[in-house]
């Protein structure tokens, strides 16, 4: 009977491994990259617990060695995203109405199995699918995963707790339904974690998802699918739906029964989406939440007190982990001319030491770009400005030969406003605006008005005057801001994540504030003791 206010565990945030030579742990994830390296795993789509595989055959590959194919898919075609939302359809009624400990206890089941067992599969997967690091997959496919969980869970409870004012001779109760009809969650490819928390905290909330996973993520995310109903999660709960974004826009975005948009990745495929949203506006039967944390144009902003190998040490790790595909990522700089000598000379010797390859070798700092269109992608950003007079490259090159390798790019350029200090290249690419030191506040000015984005900032500086003043005048230029810190890196309960501006709704993942979009509120006020007479005091005469 669920007959008691049951207490949800305390959120924690799991260790991160390290993986030393030598260790058991190390040698158990080399064992699962090697046997993930020598198969081909069949991605179907799960619609109401079963296979789906009508639909268009897509290979993927390791992008450091793009002749490796680890997995063939299936992208969905038509009429399995539309079987795909009747199923979700009718699962809504009894998992909204499933007693929320059972809810708990599933995602609970969860959390475990990440930390556990699937650990490494999940590791393995985003390394050899996404080009991750051992390092980088670990913060992100067990780490941040298991966050996400854990604080969802406490953040829940909260909700749940969160009740009215009294009234004399009535009871008030604030009761938290999921949303009407179904949440359309659609991923990016850079992070395991967003795309499990895209469609898990949605549905802890009592909501039914259609999760449209990346193409270029298919097979960490075909793998925490599998383990989602290992942990029990019912059929139609969550539908694992890969098809193209053209289809899923056509048909699952504009469906009449679409209660909420859940996304991240690119800010022109959110307006994109957003537009379409508003011109079906008549055709829904509600409103439907918009959810979507987008592009970013992290900044380092370092002031002439800054620390230089403590600057030097954010703009490698800012810049240029996961390849700088990191919405958070550092991408530009604004040095004083007084620091950049040293600064410079200091950034070139550590970039230099970067090693850059295949995953697998666990000595490489970097692997390889997502996939060939954002190589190319990157490439005509770095050609543009080897042939700009407004910048010089300092160091960086590319090479597709066995993989998608952007080396550590670091560009510097005369002109604040140059195309690659404003435009999101989601690539191993800073680039920095020498500022000269007397000239602080126009710098400032540029830092926070150039570009369109307010995901990530830092800034490097002593005196406390010097911090309260970019403090407050970069204060809407980063839904997180950093002081002396690199500007990525950001942990779930820690500093919850979101920007304004064109990088996104600023809901923050992993809080409260996330997990209030996707319930429907319903007030209820029960009276004991109703009002039988019709008139007000204060109509009477006397
Ligand atoms: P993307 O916009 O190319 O793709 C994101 C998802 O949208 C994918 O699943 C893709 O298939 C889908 N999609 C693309 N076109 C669509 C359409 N017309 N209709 C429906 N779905 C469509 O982004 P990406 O390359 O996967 O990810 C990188 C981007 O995500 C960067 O801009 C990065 O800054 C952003 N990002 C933001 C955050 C954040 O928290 N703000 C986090 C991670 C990534």
């Amino acid at each position: 009977m669920s007959n008691a206010i049951f207490r949800i565990p305390t959120a924690v945030n799991e260790p991160i491994r390290e993986y030393a030579p030598g260790s058991t742990e190390r040698a158990s994830l080399k064992k699962e990259l090697e046997r993930q390296s020598n198969q081909i795993v069949r991605i179907p789509a799960i619609i109401n617990g079963q296979e789906y595989t009508k639909g268009h055959k897509v290979q993927i590959v390791m992008p450091h060695d793009h002749q490796h194919v680890l997995a063939e898919a299936t992208l969905v075609d038509e009429a399995g995203i539309n079987l795909a939302i009747e199923s979700a359809l009718a699962a809504k009624k009894t998992w909204d109405q499933m007693s929320w400990k059972h809810r708990v206890s599933i995602f609970m089941k969860v959390y475990h199995l990440v930390r556990g067992d699937w650990r490494d599969r999940l590791n393995a997967s985003t390394m050899l699918g996404q080009s991750k690091t051992c390092h980088q997959a670990e913060i992100d496919a067990a780490c941040e995963v298991c966050d996400f969980l854990s604080y969802n869970l406490a953040a829940m409870a909260e909700i749940y707790a969160s009740q009215t004012a009294e009234t004399p001779g009535s009871w008030n109760r604030m009761e938290y339904r999921g949303l009407d009809g179904f949440v359309l969650a659609i991923s990016p490819f850079n992070f395991l974690a967003l795309a499990s928390n895209l469609v898990c905290a949605p549905a802890m909330m009592g909501n039914t998802v259609l999760w449209k996973p990346s193409r270029a993520a298919l097979l960490s995310n075909w793998y925490f699918y599998q383990l989602l109903m290992e942990a029990g999660l019912p059929p139609g709960v969550i539908n694992f739906v890969p098809a193209t974004g053209e289809d899923i826009s056509r048909v699952a975005l504009l469906h009449p029964d679409m209660g909420g948009l859940n996304f991240t990745g690119s800010t022109n495929t959110f307006t994109s989406l957003w537009k379409n949203i508003g011109a079906n506006l008549e055709n829904y039967r509600q409103y439907p939440r918009i959810v979507g944390e987008t592009g970013g144009k992290g900044y380092i902003f370092v002031h002439n007190t800054a620390d230089v190998p403590k600057v030097v040490s954010a703009m490698i790790r800012g810049a240029f982990e996961y390849q700088g595909q990191k919405c958070s990522a550092a991408s530009r700089a604004y040095v004083p001319a007084s620091l950049w000598p040293e600064l410079k000379e200091m950034l070139l010797a550590k970039t230099a030491e970067i090693k850059t390859g295949d995953i697998r070798d666990f000595t490489n700092f970097m692997g390889a770009v997502i996939h060939q269109r954002a190589f190319d992608t990157i490439k005509s950003y770095i050609d543009y400005a080897r042939e700009s007079e407004d910048a010089e490259i300092l160091t960086g090159h590319c090479d597709d030969s066995e993989g998608y390798f952007i080396y550590p790019t670091i560009i510097v350029t005369k002109n604040p406003q140059f195309k690659t200090m404003l435009e999101e290249i989601f690539a191993p690419v800073l680039t920095i605006y020498v500022y000269e030191d007397e000239d602080i506040d126009t710098a400032v000015r540029y830092c926070n008005e150039d570009a369109p984005y307010a995901l990530t900032g830092a800034i490097f500086a002593k005196p406390r005057t010097v911090i309260q003043d970019l403090e407050e005048k970069l204060s809407y230029s980063a839904g997180n801001f950093y002081i002396n810190d690199k500007p990525t890196g950001s942990t779930v309960g820690q500093q919850p994540f979101g920007g304004s501006r064109q990088s996104g709704t600023n809901d923050k993942t992993g809080s409260v504030a996330n997990l209030y979009r996707f319930t429907s509120a319903r007030a209820i006020k029960e009276n004991f003791v109703p009002q039988d007479d019709v008139n007000y005091i204060s109509m009477k005469e006397q």
